[in-house]
């Protein structure tokens, strides 16, 4: 059995989430104490809870402590097993972190799956459901894995309500991959999403992305939502390059200017295009686990997070492989991420 401490480094949800992967592929199972020890709420929130409940029920798991607020569980996998799975969060905790959880896994079964999960689709601190379908599986695609994701309706915190239909293929062996450059650009653009609020607040987010990165009208897009799916706010910003696309987002919240979401979304933008880096942020953290899977990768990333240094340290507790974090050379904003492994890793 794996023990995990649930304070190390970020101390957050991630810590799960990436051992119930890769518990149910590599078939250890684990054990957690101290869940989420670093966060204002420690423990388990329906989110995290709905993760372990979804992961137990693809692999057949025996889990004990599986209840909110659980500082501890353990979890006891058998085989994966393809299907057609419904989870519903209840809350507008976040369905990409809970699909996050399950599309690898399903991609190592014997047969095709679809995945329904319904809760919050775009929520602050986790992927809008548009960065899974845009960033996340265009990568997991250049790997060889084979996942669609539908947004078939948004949902925003508080009401939740929102639902993403997944399929996922099975994919008998991941390809490593090297992404160094982005590539050239070949479109860019923003999205104001609104739901039950006024349009003039996502024009106003618009403009601010259009003045901010020199963008006319044809790549400024508005996309009202019927009033019953909000109310609710989301600006994101897409960078479709050659080998990577990167979508930004910022939720909007009652409290905060559109001219400052605006902000917060071009300026993330900003350090994503002016280090020249492959890939941003967040899309850093979530390539480790598919990487370290395919038995080893390289990438440059534009900054590197508390949260992708404590994932690879839980990555390489399961998976016989080394993450190691590099700065590029005096003057570039760059970081050198490579994955390295044994061949052993690739074929679990
Ligand atoms: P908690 O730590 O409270 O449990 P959590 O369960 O939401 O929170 P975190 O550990 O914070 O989990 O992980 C959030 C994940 O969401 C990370 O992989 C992070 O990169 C990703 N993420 C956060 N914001 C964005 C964003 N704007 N775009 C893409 N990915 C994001």
């Amino acid at each position: 059995m794996i023990e995990l401490d649930g304070a190390t480094g970020e101390g957050g949800g991630q810590i799960l989430r990436t051992a119930l992967t890769l518990s149910m592929i590599t078939g250890q199972a684990f054990h957690i104490a101290d869940i989420r020890a670093n966060r204002a709420k420690p423990g388990l929130m329906r989110q995290h809870l709905m993760a372990v409940q979804a992961a137990a029920q693809v692999s057949d798991a025996v889990v004990t402590h599986a209840q909110v607020g659980s500082t501890e569980l353990t979890f006891a996998p058998e085989k994966i097993k393809a299907g057609d799975y419904q989870f519903a969060i209840g809350t507008a905790g976040s369905c990409t972190l809970v699909l996050q959880t399950l599309l690898l896994a399903l991609s190592h079964a014997d047969g095709p799956s679809t995945i329904r999960i319904s809760g919050g689709t775009h929520n602050p601190m986790a992927p809008p459901a548009q960065f899974l379908q845009r960033a996340y599986c265009r990568m997991l695609a250049a790997m060889g894995v084979e996942v669609d994701i539908s947004l078939v309706r948004s949902g925003f915190y508080p009401a939740g309500g929102g639902v993403v239909v997944a399929s996922v293929e099975p994919c008998a062996q991941m390809w490593q991959i090297a992404l160094m450059e982005p590539g050239p650009c070949r479109a860019s653009y923003a999205e104001a999403i609104v739901a039950g609020i006024p349009g003039s607040v996502g024009e106003r987010e618009l403009a601010g992305v259009g003045a901010s990165m020199g963008w006319g009208e044809p790549q400024l897009l508005m996309q009202g939502l019927p009033g019953e799916q909000g109310p609710g706010n989301a600006l994101l910003v897409t960078l479709e390059h050659e080998h990577v696309t990167e979508v930004f987002c910022a939720i909007g919240e009652k409290t905060v200017r559109a001219e400052l979401v605006a902000k917060k979304v071009v300026d993330e933008a900003r350090a994503f295009m002016v280090s020249g880096a492959a890939v941003g942020e967040h899309l850093a953290d979530q390539l480790l686990l598919p990487m370290a899977l395919a038995g080893g990768g390289r990438f440059t990333a534009a900054s590197v997070s508390q949260h992708a240094i404590t994932n690879a340290e839980v990555i390489a507790r399961f998976l016989p492989v080394d993450i190691a974090f590099s700065q590029e050379g005096a003057g570039t904003g760059r970081h050198v991420i490579s994955v390295t492994g044994t061949r052993k890793s690739a074929s679990i």
